[in-house]
């Protein structure tokens, strides 16, 4: 066997663990969100977008039902309906598009950005939303910029429309030349204050001309260009990594910041890449990195030894197997994910041990069988699959939570491990 190799050393192509794994394919019935999910938490950290759902009532109850209703604020989205009268073509779509923008522009001075989404019906599938954002943004410049993406189910899984609003974003950025002073885009959602915290830590470790994506305010776009390198923050970006890098933008390779361990080696790969000398960068990150071993120390007992299976949901899975099973100690009996990217998870595979059971793709009724037969102490899935299998007695700890939660980072190291153990914690009282 490999031993994977020692955590913060830098290997473009890390071998070990689960490199080269043998994969389960599966091309069956799947049960995910569609991509108009994202938009949860994308309209939160975009401060002055507005999301335009071109849909059906099904979009609009989705969106509404899982964004909840803002009290304080209005909400920076909503569902542009398509009637009876639009799916059999009698209505102009186009103008129809043209009428509900113009509206929603004048009642909202406040929006910068706006995305025009597609959704699944074939009628909007027809519609050529890109041609219309593109007039709009002529209609509406410079007030107001518009782009547009698809959310569809039908193109889309759960967190797959984070990475269509992203690879849309970096589109519309200015080319740049290749500039002496080399940036770092950090792409894919973090919550505010996570950012802030990376954001110090950079400043700390002495790297400049840092950019987030999706940045908070729609006026935060700069060029992006060759000399500049990224670093992706999310697993499910395969979309946007391709499009930074027919910019000229490098990719730095490490695995996801999940846990005091995967913290470390990413921010040692950004480090490395800055010619940060190993001295310094313990001396930022050894107090934050023991306060979060100490977090995870807590719930080791509790977690290690557990035998965990991940259903393919959010494409954070392969991630969270590495930290559970190196940090906390579980067995992974099954680790599914809907897409699995080998050059963007190389570091996370590499650090699972070897035999772990890999899976991409869902075939629902074949995995529900093998996850029955493991009968495993705790299982990671989707909302659809939860309440079905806590009744058939089984553990369950829903996936979405992991997206909408704050978990990246040396700080949220106890939080992560706390979602894993608040079920078996459950489970134990309710068996007392
Ligand atoms: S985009 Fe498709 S899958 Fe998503 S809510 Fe609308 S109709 Fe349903």
């Amino acid at each position: 066997m490999n031993a994977p190799a020692p955590i913060g050393t830098a290997q473009a192509t890390p071998i070990g663990g689960c490199s080269t794994a043998p994969v389960l394919r599966e091309r069956g019935q799947h049960e995910v969100f569609c991509g108009l999910t994202g938009i949860v938490w994308l309209h939160r950290k975009i401060q002055d977008a507005f999301f335009l759902v071109v849909g059906s009532r099904t979009c609009a109850h989705l969106i509404q039902s899982a964004a909840g209703v803002m009290i304080f604020a209005e909400p920076r989205f909503a569902t542009a309906i398509l009637d009876e009268r639009d799916l059999a073509g009698i209505a102009d779509i186009d103008d129809e598009l043209d009428r509900v923008v113009q509206k929603l522009l004048e009642r909202r001075p406040e929006i910068k950005l706006l995305f025009l989404v597609g959704s699944c019906p074939s009628e909007v599938i027809k519609i050529d939303l890109k041609r219309a954002a593109e007039r709009q943004s002529r209609l509406h410049t410079p007030r107001v910029r518009v782009l547009s993406y698809s959310g569809s189910g039908i193109e889309t899984t759960f967190t797959q429309g984070e990475d269509a609003c992203l690879t849309s974003i970096v589109q519309s950025l200015q080319h740049a030349v290749i500039s002496e002073t080399k940036s770092l885009i950090v792409a894919g959602a973090l919550a505010d204050v996570v950012e802030d915290q990376f954001g110090r830590l950079f400043a700390e470790l002495g790297v400049a001309n840092v950019r987030f994506l999706p940045m908070r305010r729609a006026a935060d776009t700069l060029a992006i260009g060759p000399g500049d390198v990224y670093i992706l923050a999310q697993p499910f970006l395969g979309d946007t990594a391709r499009a930074l890098e027919e910019r000229g933008a490098r990719r730095i390779a490490a695995p996801f910041p999940l846990g005091a361990e995967g913290t470390t080696a990413w921010l040692r790969a950004i480090a490395d890449e800055f010619g940060i000398s190993r001295a310094h960068f313990d001396k930022v990150t050894a107090a934050r990195r023991r306060r979060a071993e100490q977090a995870l120390a807590r719930y080791r007992e509790k977690i290690a030894g557990k035998r965990v299976f991940l259903f393919p949901d959010s494409q954070l899975e392969i991630p969270l197997a590495r930290f559970l099973s190196r940090e906390l100690g579980a067995t992974i009996v099954e680790a599914g994910t809907p897409y699995l990217h080998r050059d963007h998870l190389a570091h996370d595979l590499a650090l699972l041990p070897e035999g772990t059971a890999l899976s991409e793709g869902q075939d629902v009724d074949r995995q529900l069988a093998r996850c029955m037969a493991a009968r495993p102490d705790l299982t990671v899935c989707g909302l659809g699959l939860a309440n079905p299998l806590e009744a058939q007695g089984m553990t369950t700890k829903w996936s979405i939570e992991l997206v909408f939660t704050p978990i990246q980072g040396y700080e949220q190291a106890g939080d992560l491990a706390e979602l894993f153990a608040r079920p078996l914690t459950r489970r134990a009282r309710l068996e007392v």
